[in-house]
């Protein structure tokens, strides 16, 4: 009679300390991670980025170092920015042969030939106005212009492609970037590269710390014209759609942790999905950390855990380096 008054399945039973390992739906590994590298022309020794702890800019003569260092951890792709000497109107030194970027890739793969290395293809790091490409007048005063912009990117994505880059991303939210850059890199013998795009980007306040990290804050106006409204769920879908149909071989969602319903929906799409936890993310985990308020570890788990149960196949993420330890620890 007793055992009618309880239900048959009982949860629990599935929780015990020796079953519930084996039935653990979503594990996060060192190959879900990609670790992103700041090099900075204008350094010798590395500089420690305040706002996100733990976090440096690297000079050239060392990334790869840096580089190989994260490989041995475990670690398997790393995403470039870069900091020029020189910026100006037209951004320039983004898709000069001989720039910072251009310099790091080969550097890396000369030392690390086997690491993935994805480059970061925007211009707001070297134009003098901090927007992501060319500025010019529109009817609602000076602003960033799509097409004009489009023949900038192709040019950087293809310096860094002759540079040795497995993959390049763009992050600038211009329509029709993807079909641009495929054409730019087939006609010139790159069909092997991969484009990530930065298909659904939001105009999100989680990037503060990283203007600082990546010296890329703006002049004048804002992102809010090229990126997505945090409340559209509808046109961030349509984005990773659009990106889909011009050829991206790996879509993303930005920033990851404040939009898991966005990742999931564009996860159905069919092709890698990357979730890219950004320097606030890291930030916020990083600042409750210091005072007490949160163990680092348990936050960042959960945090990559929920990213990846969402359905990203990769994540960007400033953690990469503390997570390959931790999974070391725990072998
Ligand atoms: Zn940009």
């Amino acid at each position: 009679m007793r055992q009618n008054m309880f239900p048959i399945r009982r949860m629990r039973r599935s929780r015990s300390r020796n079953i519930q390992p084996l039935l653990r739906e979503t594990a996060v590994t060192k190959r879900d991670l990609v670790a992103p590298l700041f090099v900075d022309e204008n350094l010798d020794v590395a500089r420690p980025i305040a706002a996100m702890p733990g976090q440096f800019r690297y000079p050239v003569e060392t990334v790869a170092e840096v580089a190989e260092d994260l490989k041995k951890k475990g670690i398997h792709a790393v995403l470039l920015f870069g900091i020029p000497k020189e910026k100006d109107e037209r951004a320039s030194s983004a898709f000069d042969p001989e720039g910072i970027v251009q310099k790091a890739v080969r550097k890396i793969k000369n030392r690390v030939p086997d690491l993935v290395v994805i480059t970061d293809v925007c211009a707001c790091e070297y134009t003098s106005h901090g927007h992501c490409g060319i500025v010019g007048e529109t009817k609602c005063g000076p602003d960033l212009l799509n097409d004009p912009s489009l023949e900038l990117m192709d040019r950087i994505a293809l310096s860094h492609a002759r540079a040795g880059a497995d993959i390049v991303a763009p992050s600038c939210m211009l329509d029709g970037v993807v079909a641009s850059l495929r054409g730019a890199l087939d006609s010139d013998g790159f069909e092997d590269v991969l484009i990530m795009s930065y298909s659904t980007k939001f105009a999100s306040a989680l990037y503060g710390p990283f203007r600082e990290a990546a010296d890329s804050g703006f002049a004048y106006g804002d992102r809010t014209t090229y990126q997505i409204n945090p409340g559209n769920s509808r046109e961030a879908f349509l984005e990773s759609e659009l990106d889909t149909a011009e050829g991206a071989d790996i879509l993303m969602v930005k920033p990851a942790g404040f939009y898991l319903d966005v990742l999931a929906e564009v996860a159905t799409l069919g092709i890698p999905v990357a979730a890219y936890q950004v320097s606030g993310e890291y930030s916020m985990i990083k600042a409750a950390a210091s005072q007490g308020w949160l163990n680092e570890k348990a936050t960042v788990m959960e945090s990559l855990t929920c990213i990846k149960r969402a359905g990203a196949n990769l994540i960007i993420t400033y953690f990469a380096a503390d997570v390959a330890g931790w999974l070391d620890e725990e072998q």
